[in-house]
């Protein structure tokens, strides 16, 4: 859920929509099929969010208004960090741009090679037991936060941090065929029984010097609300929070799932916030304000409504939204 780290009122700030195509219109190819699902949808929602003035959670002013066409500017200026890694890990020839239609082919491997992608499970099944440990206050160098919280749950019972762990494996297997080193941040259990505390989640994607993280989530609000977004990190900087270097490569990577997560699952993007594009930036998360690789959330569905729930108990719609997910981080890596 997205109060994940305690909660402040409500901060995230809605991006822009597009000034020319939004990020679900200028998808090609492999998304025409989604179009077909989505964009009846997509546009009325955001057709409704633009005539009521966006979402009543934005009680602030937005941080980060930044239009797509400038953010891929910033992008390009600041994807640094994974050039050189990627240049000396790529004795292979790479594929052209464009080639990311085909996401089987033998020359993916190629670019994705030696790329490490850090997946982070929400919470934890086992939190419940362990509240005192989990409301320790940590250090997310803006501010002091809790360790970890339990996360949300369906009205059956089905717990957020289930959801998380399961999509995380899928996504996981389906990377790792792909070529990619996969890490995640915890599998609960023994080894696990509570946490990581948020610190910890960003270091472990750091430490890995990460080509990519994605924390994985449902949220957990009123019944009505649907869709997923995904949560870009801010600029922030303060203690050990300094985010100017990811947010340009973070913003790439999250339209790369946020577009892909749309075309498998058919999923429309949140209408409670974001403005319909499925995409918002929040400067309160620790596990992205401690971060030094591209990092984002996925907020894959609101537990507390029946039909998203009904979607996320089903272990057919979370392969979808692995394989979503999957597509877009590859995507992003080049592959
Ligand atoms: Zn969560």
């Amino acid at each position: 859920m997205r109060y994940d780290e305690s909660s402040p009122p409500l901060p995230e700030s809605s991006t822009s929509i597009s000034p020319d195509r939004p990020w679900y219109a200028r998808r090609s190819t492999l998304v025409v099929a989604a179009a077909a699902i989505a964009p009846a949808a997509l546009a009325g929602w955001v057709l409704t969010e633009v005539l009521s003035g966006g979402t009543s959670d934005d009680s602030r002013p937005p941080r980060i208004v930044m239009p797509l066409a400038a953010s891929a500017a910033a992008t390009s200026a600041s994807a640094a960090p994974s050039a050189s890694a990627a240049s000396s890990a790529s004795a292979a020839p790479t594929p052209a741009p464009g080639a990311s239609a085909a996401p089987a082919a033998p020359a993916a491997k190629g670019t994705l090679a030696g790329r490490t992608v850090v997946i982070d499970p929400g919470h934890n099944t086992g939190n419940f037991k362990h509240t005192t440990e989990i409301n320790r206050q940590v250090d997310i160098g803006t501010n002091r936060k809790e360790c970890d919280t339990t996360g949300t749950t369906t009205n059956s019972g089905y717990m957020e941090a289930e959801f998380s762990m399961d999509v995380s494996r899928r996504l996981r297997t389906v990377l790792e065929a792909k070529g990619l080193k996969v890490i995640l941040t915890h599998e609960a259990g023994k080894e696990r029984p509570f946490g990581p505390c948020i610190d910890e989640r960003a270091r472990i994607g750091n430490e890995a010097v990460a080509d990519a993280v994605v924390s994985v989530h449902a949220d957990g609000v009123s019944a009505g609300s649907r869709g997923f977004h995904v949560i870009l990190p801010a600029k922030v900087k303060g203690g050990g929070a300094d985010t100017a270097k990811i947010i340009g490569p973070s913003r790439q990577l999250g339209e790369r799932i946020a577009g892909n997560f749309a075309r498998t699952t058919g999923s429309a993007p949140a209408n409670y916030l974001g403005s319909g594009t499925g995409l918002v930036v929040r400067d309160d998360l620790g596990g992205l304000n401690l971060s030094t690789r591209p990092k984002v959330f996925i907020e894959c569905g609101n537990m507390r409504d029946a039909k998203d729930a009904a979607q996320l108990s089903s272990p057919e719609w979370r392969q979808k939204a692995a394989q979503g997910i999957a597509d877009g981080i590859v995507g992003f890596l080049g592959g």
